[in-house]
């Protein structure tokens, strides 16, 4: 379609947007007196006005009930997760069974390597990408020198050619199929936190497969961002946080996908806890781990019932939006706010700002990365100052991600106009 910089044409588009009365579901921050353009629900997503009752039920419970709430009140806390799982995975294409929310995604990334990266003889290479968020590295670093490895030898980075931004999908192939004969795992972050760029989940699990190795992802930068069909695609394992685009509340609970094909297997090691004990036995009190069937065999404590409620108030936001809705909105937002931008800095061509994000849709969610070539950090100091609140990412990028459950046409617009006034004030 075709945009226009105007602002009577970002309230158009508003009017005829199906989703626009969710804006309305969320507090927006207002810093200093002023209702900021809020660009960070990659980061930590806005707080849905629901949350608080979602909360003040389940304290009332506790009030109420005691330790009885386990097992009275509406949602009974010993079955508290359950009842993310329905729109969970849903959010990432997969069967009830195949998901649970528990524990953080770090913590929950170390227990599925524990099931799935397991180095076999001269099979024990992970590949990956260079430059990946550092709790990933920092994760597949520790890992391999657990099992006696060398992250030099072990880990094999795929990085971006010579003066460019973004993998190519051929290089990862290639890499793959290099090292077939040494490689357990491809791990991969769904969408790149640094680029925003989107990768092919399922040509890579087909790739891994093909090799003999398993595909694990984080997709922290991709529930609630994109389409994800994690079943059919057939990946091996997954973890997310609620804290993005999920708009969880931070650090709270996170998500696991493993597929059934795996999850059916009882005898898979892993490392065990009440929770992930057979549940019809869990209160025996015995010996014997006997895992349960299914992703919620992975669980190891009991549910933290508060952090769950606040999920629960945007998941259910997420269940009716429905991610079909949510990407067609997403793909225009982001494409006007690529074409603003585009227009903005055009007429500055002192400045060199570039997006680094893949410009296809297919190969984005809603992040825009902006490298600020020869300028430094005080540029995005200003940006916030202005009330534009987008996030830094050393040494040199602006992360910006119009989110389409809160984010608005208008928002779009003005950041524009605040981007213009910015780069003609420090032009003189
Ligand atoms: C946000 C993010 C994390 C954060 O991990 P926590 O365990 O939740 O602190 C990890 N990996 C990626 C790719 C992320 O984007």
């Amino acid at each position: 379609m075709t945009f226009e910089n105007s602002l009577a044409f970002a309230q158009e588009q508003d009017k005829l947007d199906p989703l626009a009365h969710y804006r309305q579901q969320f507090h927006h921050p207002v810093i200093n007196g002023q209702q900021v353009l809020y660009f960070t629900g990659n980061s930590l997503g806005l707080q849905p006005k629901s949350a608080r009752d979602y909360i003040n039920s389940e304290l009332d419970e506790w009030a109420k009930w005691g330790v009885e709430g386990h097992f009275h009140g509406k949602n009974p806390w010993v079955s508290y997760h359950e009842i993310l799982t329905p729109a969970s995975a849903e959010l990432v294409g997969a069967n009830e069974s195949e998901v649970v929310c528990m524990n953080s995604l770090t913590t929950n990334l170390h227990l599925l390597f524990v099931s799935f990266y397991q180095p076999d003889g001269k099979r024990f290479k992970i590949i990956s990408e260079a430059k990946m968020f550092p709790s990933d590295r920092y994760l597949l670093e520790t890992q391999v020198r657990h099992h006696g490895f060398d992250p030099d030898e072990a880990i094999i980075e795929i990085a971006p050619r010579e003066g460019e931004f973004l993998l190519r999908e051929q290089d990862i192939l290639a890499a793959i199929e290099e090292h077939k004969d040494e490689l357990a795992l491809v791990f991969f972050g769904g969408v790149n936190y640094f680029t925003g760029q989107l990768f092919d989940m399922k040509t890579l699990t087909e790739a891994a497969h093909k090799a003999g190795a398993l595909a694990g992802f984080d997709l922290a930068h991709a529930a609630g961002n994109v389409p994800l069909h994690l079943h059919d695609w057939n990946v091996d394992f997954a973890a997310w946080c609620s804290y993005k685009y999920l708009n969880g509340s931070a650090g709270n609970v996170a998500g696991i996908f493993v597929h059934d094909r795996h999850g059916n297997n009882t005898d898979i090691k892993r490392f065990g806890g009440w929770w992930g004990h057979d549940k019809e036995r869990r209160f025996l009190m015995e010996n014997n781990f006997q895992p349960m069937t299914g992703a919620e065999g992975w669980q190891i404590s009991n549910a933290p019932v508060m952090g769950m409620a606040i999920l629960k108030a945007s998941l259910d936001i997420f269940a009716e939006a429905g991610m079909p809705r949510l990407r067609k909105k997403s793909l225009k937002l982001t494409a006007y706010l690529e074409y603003i931008f585009n227009q903005v800095v055009a007429m500055f061509p002192d400045y060199q700002l570039q997006i680094i994000t893949p410009t296809e849709p297919e190969k984005r969610g809603c992040q825009l990365s902006i490298k600020l070539i020869g300028s430094d950090k005080k540029f995005f100091e200003a940006l916030t100052q202005a009330g534009v609140i987008a996030d830094f990412r050393e040494p040199d990028v602006i992360r910006l991600s119009p989110t389409p459950l809160y984010n608005s046409f208008e928002d779009v617009y003005r950041f524009g106009e605040t981007l213009r006034n910015l780069l003609s004030q420090s032009h003189h």
